[in-house]
């Protein structure tokens, strides 16, 4: 079972470090404290088997994993395709959008209405081939 730091857990899991802390609290994610290089302890968290999906996500999104996203809290503006993920000095997850905009951290689209749908993501997702949105 490989072992890996939050910021890693939620780089790795696609999902935010705060639902990693989450997960950890709810008994979904495995965690344990071990002693770093540095002789301190610190946590490390199991990494669950692929195709894991946090209870949260796969009850909020009820659907497979999509990469559409929103870019803030307010689930204002436009949705769009998380290209990566990484984190900041603060461990708060920084989402890189494919049209190059960042976001202050992600929130699951549980609706994809079309109109909402960033279209410079969209277009370059099309030319690279990667998963479509399915406006619902
Ligand atoms: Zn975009």
């Amino acid at each position: 079972m490989e072992r890996v730091t939050i910021r890693e857990a939620s780089q790795r899991l696609r999902i935010p470090t705060s639902m990693v802390r989450e997960c950890i609290r709810g008994g979904e994610l495995k965690a344990i404290r071990e002693p770093q290089a540095d002789g301190r302890m610190s946590w490390v968290v199991e990494l669950p088997e692929d195709g894991w999906i946090s209870e949260a996500t796969s009850e909020e999104m009820n659907r497979e994993f999509c990469p559409w996203w929103w870019g803030n809290i307010d689930k204002t503006g436009y949705i769009h395709y998380v290209e990566s993920l990484s984190a900041s000095s603060w461990e708060e997850t920084v989402p890189r959008f494919l049209c190059g905009e960042e976001g202050d951290n992600i929130w699951a689209a549980t609706e994809l209405a079309e109109e909402q749908l960033c279209l410079e993501c969209q277009m370059r997702a099309i030319e690279q081939g990667l998963p479509q949105a399915n406006p619902s």
